[in-house]
């Protein structure tokens, strides 16, 4: 007999099968003997209080083993001799797209600039090593895209339900835990993510399509209104899936150039935030002991408004590690991540300030991207011209005093003291300082010298929109080409980059159906 319950446990009795069947015996009159098996169907944690509960809906299966499959299958069936599309980009976006068009009997090429996703580990570790980035192969370039080496958060605020859960069901197919079905903030891990990328470059290779890695994509082949190609090592000839990432601003340059439609877009821009995680365990579950033994390292997430921009806490990583994001060599970028285990001392998130295009000078398509390359250059400056990040401790910020000492911090090329006040633009460090204040009243504790802020998170999303039409989503001006993912300004995140890189190949199978 199978039969689910919603029921609230602590996190003691959640984390333990056992312990699990008992509770349930005792609720609703089964004999654990007979439980064979209990799937968490849908697990997320109360901590309002301080007696923490964790809400499950599970399924139980008396008297007979769990026999369904965890996860739903999709068939990819051999596209060899079937009609190319060519996808730029690996990243999340990018292999979405190249996985639905093979389902929908299309062959993927897929051109990725950066290396695979093994030999591009070595060259972030070489960052912290030598304090240099290679600018084709860093934490934003390479197969998996700025998704590979992330935090491999996974949940997004897109409220299509059934696309986010066909990109979890794909993620499980090619490896990932099972337990991100059932999550309310579900999570891979910078440690797992490789394996399930590369398992999703070997589907697209297994049947039929192509993926060539260190191939950079730098022009388009236009004819007439129609784009029937681009120009990497050689010409690749079909429609194309753009899905460069909002990092790509040689592909920026060059739409400009071309007089290929985009627009400047809002960004968000601050810093890295980090804390002990003991700390922000004690803060948000309430208790001097921490998380204990049976509670995962604690997220928080705070917004508020200050002088009519939002200041906010984003993509939070509890107990990961603060990491070089730039993709070029004279820039500093900060941004986060945390393995599977969120196991680290620290927990960290961006604290970011609203910018629009009207707030900067300049009114041009590429004066966001522009803001931002000046920011990462004086940040590169501040901190040495090298990758040791200029840094202050959080109250010393908010009170405009330089830190003499930083705390032990996660970042692997090192921190240097500088006065993050005093030189980020006005807009953003006084936001930034009455925002940290909001945040303090809150969440008692927050706003402490044992937080250090980390400059410069700038990559929050994309400075460009490149602009396609709401229904075809091919660009407005020429046919054949599908702006797509983060970079084109549709995405922010992994799984929305993955559902909008499913939309793009849908959009293109239709393309060439007509
Ligand atoms: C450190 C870090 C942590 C993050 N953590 C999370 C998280 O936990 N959860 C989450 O949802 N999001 C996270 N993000 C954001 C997330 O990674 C992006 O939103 C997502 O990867 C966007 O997908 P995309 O495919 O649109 O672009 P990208 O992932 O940026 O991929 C673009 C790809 O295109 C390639 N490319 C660029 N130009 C060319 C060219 N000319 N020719 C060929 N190839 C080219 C690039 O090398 C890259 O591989 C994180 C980002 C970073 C950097």
């Amino acid at each position: 007999m199978i039969n689910e319950y919603q029921i609230r446990v602590t996190p003691e009795v959640a984390a333990q099968e056992d312990r699990l069947k008992n509770y349930l015996g005792d609720e609703y009159g089964l004999n654990p003997g007979d439980i064979k098996g209990v799937r968490i169907l849908k697990r997320s944690i109360d901590a309002r209080q301080r007696q923490i509960y964790v809400n499950l809906k599970v399924r139980t299966y008396v008297n007979e083993l769990p026999a369904d499959d965890e996860y739903q299958h999709t068939e990819y069936p051999n596209v060899e001799g079937k009609p190319q599309v060519i996808v730029v980009g690996a990243g999340p976006g990018g292999l979405f797209a190249a996985l639905r068009l093979i389902e929908l009997g299309l062959r993927p090429i897929v051109l990725e600039r950066g290396k695979n996703v093994h030999d591009r580990k070595k060259d972030l570790a070489n960052i912290s090593r030598t304090q240099q980035v290679d600018g084709e192969s860093n934490y934003c370039f390479g197969e998996g895209g700025a998704g590979a080496y992330s935090d491999g958060k996974l949940y997004t605020r897109s409220k299509k339900r059934g696309n986010i859960e066909k990109i979890l069901n794909v993620f499980c197919q090619h490896g990932a835990s099972t337990a991100i079905l059932a999550d309310a903030h579900p999570h891979i891990g910078t440690d797992r993510l490789p394996k399930v990328i590369e398992a999703m470059r070997n589907t697209i290779i297994n049947c039929g399509g192509e993926v060539h890695f260190e191939t950079k994509m730098t022009q388009l082949i236009l004819q007439g209104d129609t784009i029937v190609g681009c120009i990497a090592d050689k010409e690749y000839r079909g429609p194309v899936i753009l899905a460069t990432g909002h990092s790509a601003r040689d592909v920026y340059r060059y739409l400009a150039e071309a007089k290929i439609e985009i627009e400047a877009k809002g960004i968000a821009v601050g810093v890295r935030l980090e804390h002990p995680s003991k700390l922000i365990d004690q803060i948000q579950y309430h208790n001097k002991q921490g998380r204990g033994r049976w509670l995962p390292a604690a997220e928080y997430s705070m917004v508020t408004q200050v002088d009519g921009r939002g200041v906010y806490s984003f993509c939070m990583c509890p107990g990961g590690f603060v990491i070089p994001a730039a993709t070029d060599k004279e820039q500093i970028v900060v941004n986060g991540m945390s393995p599977a285990n969120r196991g680290t001392a620290w927990s960290n998130s961006g604290m970011v300030v609203e910018v629009r295009p009207e707030d900067i000078e300049g009114d041009d398509c590429l004066a966001m991207m522009r803001f931002q390359e000046q920011l990462e250059k004086m940040c590169w400056q501040q901190g040495n011209m090298k990758q040791t990040a200029p840094a202050q401790r959080m109250a010393d910020f908010v009170n405009g005093k330089l830190s003499y000492d930083l705390p032990k911090s996660s970042y692997a090329p090192g921190l240097i003291s500088s006065p993050l006040h005093f030189w980020l633009p006005k807009m953003i460090s006084h936001r930034l300082q009455q925002g940290f204040k909001a945040f303090g009243k809150s969440a008692h504790g927050f706003l402490t010298n044992e937080a250090v802020m980390i400059a410069v998170e700038t990559r929050t999303s994309s400075p460009v929109r490149i602009v396609r039409d709401k229904e075809t989503l091919q660009h407005v001006q020429v046919q054949g080409l599908f702006p797509c993912g983060e970079g084109a300004g549709y995405a922010g995140g992994i799984v929305s980059a993955g559902v909008d890189g499913e939309r793009c190949a849908e959009a293109c199978a239709n393309y060439l159906a007509q």
